[in-house]
């Protein structure tokens, strides 16, 4: 709730439209105790005071009462009416939409068919056959806004109710044996109030504008009795010679109907969970880069290679240092593999080499990427783009999520080359065909015309990382590409981009949490905790003698068959967020040999040879090794 009016006050317009709201809200609460003269006591000597005359700020209509008084009696009821008229039809409307979505079927079809019906007649004509048959009066005009404001409420509601009434948590609540009751109050109608709100937030300005349309034709507010649209009908006459008695009413219209209206899609922004933590703004082409420090340079060579990188995402008032000086690189033909348990930064590091962390809230605040000699940190988006998927590819963890549902897999690779080359339909088919050969995707001419859920899991990932291959990339950065997928399956996937990288000299930045496919892939790995690496060297060495703590404790996790009964050890605690980082190591407070030192200085990352360790109590003595 707090959460909520902070988003709805950061929209200057919503904000604005609730301030003009309100303070119209607060005047109509308190006209009964204002000093007001009385709107309807008559008195024709005085007629058409112009504004600002003495005793009438807003001065007389054609009958000489006052206008300020009026006004402020007529917004009263204006308000009251269309308020009135918009819980009604949202209550009324939202049952049945919730009862027609939830039974569906014959209940579904008789409700909806009479919906139609009444959608079926001209709005306004059936608003006014409806007074008409009731007689002029203000409640009436209420019900006969109501009414034709039915359908647009039933409608919605209805469309969202279908959508949750067959998810799962509902499926759960049936077979808990709930009344159906039970479950459209507890289970969906929650799920639909947000929904309900929006309507209304959206549709009472317009309602206000209905009864006084009603009104203006002399079928709502009965004289002497004042409400917005009465005054203007009334004013008609002297629209020309005293225009003020039409600009009075007409100018509270505008300011209520504008409140409402800038209100509501404030509300409307502020309810939308995927507005939130973007800030209600679009995330930008690539990510946004404010250098705080100069640009280093490389420190290794490398066909990519990181350096000192430093993404950061900045959320309110708060800072998460998520990729924090991340020297990284790697050859052509070599595969780098980066460890570290989840939210340690590794995805977010991948991403900030393309520019592809979301901004806002991310931010490159450091370091430099460099693809052989080209600056990809501040790189024109052009530049970024004729890279993207063509020198350095991607492979993401979901292939189901990473795959359009609507098109051919065949299509989608043919959308990626021909992205980046300018080659006909035919030949860009034939090259899909054989990427999908060259992942070994038996029966490839017929499975390039299988829409994605026609494949299994292991099957699409093989698509997804044709699709990185479509262009013959230099590097391809593979986001823990087999977490998804079941030993068997990731088994052949690591061997075949193992033979990829072989024959085609392709280098591998293979992110993952499992040490067991480190083993099986990487030359080299690199240790992440909270941002930073905290050790790196070759694969071989790391699991020979683990130098820091950390990286010791992440190979007891990983089980070896034939090793006996060792115990599996788990790492308890949590990794810290990095937000607040204390100083010193970001480890410690899981470490087992932690001193009081550990914490008090920075500690650097320190190369011995082709190892480095973030860490002055190592495991092994890396020097002497260096020496040896
Ligand atoms: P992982 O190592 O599991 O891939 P990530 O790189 O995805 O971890 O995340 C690293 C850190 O960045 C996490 O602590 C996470 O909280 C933070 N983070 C990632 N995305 C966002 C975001 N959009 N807004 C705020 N923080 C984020
Ligand atoms: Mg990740």
């Amino acid at each position: 709730m707090k959460q909520f009016f902070h988003l709805l006050m950061r929209n200057r317009l919503a904000a604005a439209g609730g301030v003009i709201l309100l303070v119209v809200i607060v005047l109509a609460i308190l006209t009964p105790i204002l000093p007001l003269a009385d709107p309807d006591v008559t008195n024709t000597a005085n007629r058409f005071q112009p504004v600002f005359s003495e005793g009438h700020l807003l001065g007389t209509d054609h009958l000489g009462r006052d206008m300020l008084s009026r006004l402020l009696w007529g917004t009263r009821l204006s308000l009251a009416v269309g308020f009135a008229a918009a819980i009604f039809a949202a209550v009324i409307g939202a049952a049945f939409g919730i009862i027609s979505g939830y039974f569906g079927g014959t209940t579904d079809n008789l409700i909806m068919r009479g919906i139609d019906m009444l959608m079926a007649f001209p709005y306004i004509l059936l608003a006014l056959a409806i007074v008409a048959a009731l007689g002029p009066g203000l409640f009436n005009a209420l019900i006969a806004v109501a009414v034709v404001n039915i359908p647009f409420f039933a409608r919605n509601i209805r469309g969202v109710t279908v959508g949750i009434a067959h998810k799962e948590f509902v499926d759960a609540a049936q077979l808990a044996g709930l009344s159906h009751t039970r479950i459209i109050l507890s289970e969906i109608l929650p799920n639909v109030i947000p929904v309900i709100v929006i309507a209304m937030s959206t549709t009472i300005g317009w309602m206000i504008l209905e009864t006084a349309g009603l009104s203006f034709l002399g079928l709502g507010s009965q004289p002497p009795q004042a409400d917005l649209g009465s005054m203007l009908g009334e004013a008609r006459s002297a629209l020309i010679t005293n225009p003020h008695t039409s600009i009075v009413p007409g100018v509270m219209i505008l300011l209520i109907v504008m409140g409402i209206n800038l209100l509501g899609d404030g509300v409307r922004d502020a309810l939308d969970p995927r507005l939130r933590s973007g800030a209600l703004t679009r995330p930008m082409a690539a990510t946004v880069v404010e250098r705080q420090s100069e640009l280093p340079a490389p420190h290794a060579e490398g066909v990519l290679t990181m350096t000192d990188l430093e993404t950061r995402f900045h959320v309110g008032e708060r800072v998460y240092k998520a990729v924090n000086k991340v020297s990284l690189h790697v050859a052509p033909g070599e595969c780098l593999g980066v460890i570290g348990e989840s939210g340690s930064g590794k995805s977010v590091t991948a991403l900030s080499v393309m520019g592809l962390v979301a901004s806002p809230p991310g931010v490159i605040v450091g370091g430099s990427v460099r693809y052989k000699d080209t600056e990809l940190i501040g790189a024109k988006y052009d530049r970024l783009r004729s890279l993207r998927g063509d020198r350095v590819a991607y492979i993401f963890q979901d292939p189901l999520a990473t795959l359009h549902p609507l098109y051919k897999v065949g299509d989608q690779l043919v959308e990626a080359i021909q992205v980046h080359h300018k080659i006909g339909n035919k030949e860009a088919w034939a090259r899909a065909v054989d990427l999908l050969k060259q992942v070994r995707i038996p029966n490839a001419e017929s499975r390039a015309q299988s829409y994605p859920h026609e494949m299994s899991g292991g099957m699409r990932q093989r698509v997804g990382i044709a699709m990185a291959l479509a262009n013959d990339p230099d590097v391809i950065i593979a986001d823990e590409p087999t977490t998804a997928l079941d030993v068997t399956v990731q088994a052949q996937i690591l061997s075949l981009l193992n033979d990829l990288r072989r024959e085609r000299g392709l280098a591998i930045i293979f992110i993952t949490h499992d040490f067991g496919v480190v083993a099986q892939l990487c030359d080299r790995v690199a240790v992440m905790y909270a941002g930073r690496i905290v050790e790196e060297g070759p694969t071989h060495d790391i699991l020979q003698s683990p130098a820091h703590p950390y990286t010791k404790r992440l190979i007891a996790c990983v089980p070896e068959l034939g090793e006996g009964r060792r115990r599996l050890e788990a790492i308890p605690g949590l990794p810290p967020a990095v937000d607040r980082l204390e100083p010193g190591c970001a480890f410690a407070p899981r470490c087992l040999k932690k001193q009081a030192t550990c914490v008090t200085q920075e500690i650097a990352l320190e190369r011995f040879g082709n190892r480095a360790v973030r860490c002055i109590y190592p495991e092994a003595d890396l020097k002497q090794e260096a020496a040896e």
